[in-house]
Order: C-alpha cells, then sequence, then structure tokens
C-alpha cells in the first residue's frame, strides 16, 4: 500500500443545508414482516375454508384441493415478490434496494413453481373428476372457463419472464431485453387475477374474501403505480432536470453536471443513487442506476459514468440542455449508516463516485481515512478531488495501485495502516470481488458487520 497524496485540485465550500432522506426505521420492516406473515395466514385459511371433507374425499378432490392451495399460495407470493421490487419509499429506505432485489430473487422461483403446480394438479384433478385425458381436460379448462385464456396467457409470460432471469440465461440476454420481458410481468398478473375472482373456489359466492383478495393487489398496483410512475413524474417535473455540462475525467470516464430548480430540496444524500432517463432520442426509453458524484447544491449535482456498455458510452456525446427523467434517490449507501464519528472508506475504480458525494455528508469532525485501489492512479475516478476533500478535512488517505496479484489488502495490512479499525464504519464500493474481498478482511480484522456498509453496482 503507497502512501501518496496527489495534489487537491480545489477544496469545496461548505454545502448549503439540504433536504435529506428520512433514517429507514427498523420498525417498518418488523411491521411489513408482520403484515406479510399474516396476510400468508389469512390465504391459506382462504383455501381452507373452500373446502369440505367430502371434496377432499377422493384422489381427484384431493389434487384439486392441492392445486386451488398452491394457486393461491403462488398468486401471493407473486404479490409479495412485487412489492419487494416496486421501490416503495420507507422499504427502500430501511432495507436497501440491493437486499430487496435479493429477496425478489430468491422468492420469485417460488411463485413460479407453486404456479405450475397448480396447473399440473388442477388439470389432474379435473380431468380424475371428469375421467377425461389430460389433454382434453386441460384444453376444455382454458377454453371454455371464464378468464381461463388470459390466464393462460399470463402464465406464459411469467414463465418466460422467470426463464430469462435464470443466471446463465440473464448473461447472455441485453439487459434491455431482460427488462422488456420482465415488464410484460403486470399484464400476467392483471390477466392471473381476473381468472381467481371468476373462477376461484375461495371467491366464487365469497364477496368478503373477493374483497380481501382485490384489495391487496389494488394496494399492490397503487404502491408500484404511486412509487414507480407519480413520484418520479412529479419529482422530475418540479426539480426539471437538465444536462449542463459533460466533462470527461479519463479515457473512458465522464462527469455529468445536472442543473434543476431547487435540487437542494430533493430529499437526497451523498452516496445515493438515481435511476437516470436521457431524454434524448435513443435513450429516452431505458433508465440506468448511476450513483452522485456530488450532492444537490443549489441547483447543481454531478454524476460520473465509467463506459461500461453502449448506454454509459452514449453518455459522454450528451448536449448541454437534454432534459433527465430522474426516479430516486435510492441506497442506504449514507453517512448517516455510520455508528460513530470514525470512518474508513475503501473505493475501486469508479466505485469512488458514491463515496465522493458520500464524503459531503460526513460531519465536518468525523475522523476520516480513505483507501483507494486501482490498477494504476488514473483507474480512480475522481482521484484528484478525493485526496483533497480528504486533505481539507486532515484526514489519512491511501492508494493501493497495481495489479491484484501484486497488491493484496488483507486484515494485516488494513489493521497496521489503521489500528483503531475495529471502531470504524467501513463504506465500500467496487467490483463485487472487491467489496467482498474488502469486507472479509474488515471482519477478521475486528469490524462488526453492522459497521460495514456496502453499495454493488450490479442487481
Ligand atoms: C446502485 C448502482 C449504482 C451505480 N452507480 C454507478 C456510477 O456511479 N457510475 C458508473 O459508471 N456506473 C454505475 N453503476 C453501473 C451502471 O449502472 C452500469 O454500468 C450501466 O447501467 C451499464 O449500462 P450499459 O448499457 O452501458 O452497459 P451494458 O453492457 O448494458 O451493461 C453492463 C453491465 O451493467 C448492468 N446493467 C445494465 N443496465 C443496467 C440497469 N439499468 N440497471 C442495473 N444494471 C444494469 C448489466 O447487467 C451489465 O452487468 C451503478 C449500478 C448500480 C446498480
Amino acid at each position: 500500500m503507497t502512501a501518496t497524496m496527489p495534489r487537491p485540485t480545489r477544496s469545496a465550500p461548505p454545502p448549503p443545508p439540504r433536504r435529506l432522506p428520512r433514517r429507514g426505521r427498523p420498525l417498518v420492516v418488523d411491521l411489513l414482516a408482520a403484515a406479510a406473515g399474516l396476510g400468508l395466514g389469512v390465504t391459506i385459511a382462504l383455501a381452507i375454508e373452500a373446502q369440505t371433507l367430502a371434496s377432499i374425499g377422493t384422489l381427484p378432490g384431493l389434487l384439486t384441493a392441492a392445486g386451488r392451495m398452491a394457486g393461491l399460495l403462488a398468486g401471493y407470493a407473486m404479490l409479495v415478490t412485487v412489492a419487494l421490487s416496486a421501490r416503495i419509499g420507507p422499504l427502500e429506505r430501511a432495507i436497501g434496494q440491493d437486499r430487496l432485489i435479493r429477496w425478489h430473487r430468491a422468492l420469485g422461483p417460488w411463485g413460479l413453481w407453486l404456479l405450475l403446480a397448480h396447473v399440473v394438479l388442477i388439470v389432474l384433478g379435473y380431468a380424475g373428476v371428469a375421467q377425461t385425458g389430460v389433454l382434453a381436460q386441460a384444453w376444455d379448462l382454458v377454453l371454455t372457463y371464464p378468464g381461463m385464456l388470459g390466464a393462460a396467457v399470463g402464465t406464459a409470460l411469467l414463465l418466460l419472464a422467470g426463464v430469462t432471469s435464470y443466471r446463465k440465461a440473464r448473461r447472455r440476454l441485453r439487459y434491455e431485453t431482460w427488462w422488456a420481458v420482465h415488464l410484460y410481468t403486470y399484464l400476467a398478473l392483471l390477466l392471473a387475477f381476473q381468472h381467481q375472482v371468476d373462477t376461484g373456489a375461495s371467491f366464487a359466492g365469497h364477496p368478503l374474501a373477493t374483497a380481501w383478495w382485490t384489495a391487496l393487489w389494488v394496494a399492490l398496483l397503487a404502491a408500484v403505480v404511486g412509487w414507480r410512475v407519480l413520484l418520479p413524474v412529479v419529482r422530475s417535473l418540479r426539480h426539471r432536470v437538465r444536462v449542463v455540462d459533460v466533462r470527461r475525467e479519463s479515457a473512458d470516464v465522464v462527469s455529468i453536471v445536472l442543473e434543476g430548480r431547487r435540487l437542494d430540496r430533493l430529499p437526497v444524500a451523498g452516496g445515493q443513487f438515481f435511476q437516470w432517463r436521457f431524454l434524448t432520442r435513443g435513450q429516452w426509453w431505458q433508465a440506468h442506476p448511476f450513483s452522485l458524484s456530488a450532492v444537490p447544491r443549489a441547483d447543481r449535482m454531478r454524476i460520473t459514468v465509467k463506459d461500461l456498455g453502449d448506454h454509459s458510452r452514449d453518455l459522454a456525446t450528451l448536449r448541454p440542455g437534454t432534459p433527465v427523467f430522474v426516479e430516486g434517490p435510492y441506497g442506504r449507501f449514507t453517512a448517516d449508516a455510520a455508528t460513530g464519528h470514525r470512518v474508513l472508506l475503501v473505493g475501486a475504480g469508479v466505485g469512488t463516485t458514491p463515496l465522493r458525494s458520500l464524503l459531503d455528508d460526513l460531519d465536518e469532525h468525523a475522523d476520516v481515512a480513505v483507501l483507494l485501489r486501482g490498477g494504476t492512479g488514473t483507474a480512480i475516478a475522481l482521484r484528484d478531488e478525493i485526496a483533497g476533500e480528504v486533505e481539507r478535512r486532515g484526514g489519512r488517505y491511501w492508494e493501493a495501485l497495481g495489479s491484484r496479484d501484486r497488491i493484496a489488502v488483507t486484515a494485516d495490512t488494513l489493521r497496521r495502516a489503521l489500528p483503531d479499525l475495529p471502531d470504524r464504519d467501513v463504506f465500500i464500493c467496487g467490483p463485487a470481488a472487491f467489496t467482498a474481498g474488502i469486507a472479509a478482511a474488515c471482519r477478521d480484522a475486528g469490524v462488526p458487520a453492522a459497521r460495514i456498509h456496502f453499495e454493488s453496482f450490479a442487481f
């Protein structure tokens, strides 16, 4: 680890008071977890209540009852899966988008397996009662039962979304293709909902059960429309964000300076990110996540982007005046996550961008140590600026430069450089393997897991 301190390029003026996002509250998580558990209980009760001893007294009856239970559980699992990715504000702040997406991915396959079980068991059960062939029964169900054609299309769309989300398949797809397929799941769920209330044994003739199920789905729809559509539209119209400048930081990194009305009223903290939609002919249809590299000051903020693909490359050609639609802010990689006033920030490559804006929000008296990692100094985005800010604060700054095999950051190196490491909060951002390695080294050096915070640039 070499202790180099590049010359600071400028020292930032003290920021004017800004509106900050509300802290995430663990109580929100507990309440929502309790509500989800209660909802599961009610859903199981609905499925049981629709059966009688006589109806499950035969094998076809038993298969049909199991199929109905699987169908209701599939619907409930999908409802929770969508809620986890609906970007519901209090959930995002309390849990963080990366963890919510991990849960969304873990629960998603359960909904699909239950859906498959529902289809197979119901067809087998009905075929048994009618004493007909399985294929003929499936055909009859789709063509003659109300809402079933839509449900069949919905099932196909959901399975397609599931298959394209499997890691191997997803790696082969462009992100935008995967995303477009995923968008169809909303249509699929709408179609599936219709057949549930039209034909479900738990709902036909049960107005209270129908009202409960409908209320759940309407609440989910309201959450998705509210948080994913209306709030971003209102924020974008209110703040009217535009590109004012695109500056080249290095061969493959640019900073985009954005201007807008009263940006200091945006409830955003350093380290957070937005989904950015640049309204040009070729880019308006896709939104990408980028962290702030400078927090809003009056009417300006900034992101710093590395060329990692077609979209990020095209951002270098943005013209001043380009309007921008913003969705967010998101993320818990913020100064208020720190439990004390001593911090260590560790970044690699373009992972330094949220660290730069997080530095803006740390208390002036915070004891700051920063370690940046890169193959060469120029690979570290905003290197001089970060070094300058650390120097202004009287903090400690290191760079670990060189190839991965030559430079290893271990628990020992960290402890030697910072004997008080176990008392610090550590913020890490960089490639996944780097982040995992530094987090493990910090844990080995005695930093409690709750004090290790990281942002991942990949969902
Ligand atoms: C929370 C977060 C914060 C980020 N902050 C920054 C930042 O400050 N600076 C920076 O340079 N990069 C940042 N990234 C990474 C950046 O979003 C991707 O590099 C960019 O979206 C790549 O898009 P592309 O079309 O250029 O490349 P592609 O070739 O399409 O993709 C390259 C990689 O980015 C992933 N990716 C593509 N589009 C998206 C998307 N819409 N959402 C999530 N992942 C996507 C792909 O899965 C692939 O792994 C951040 C990512 C996340 C998740």
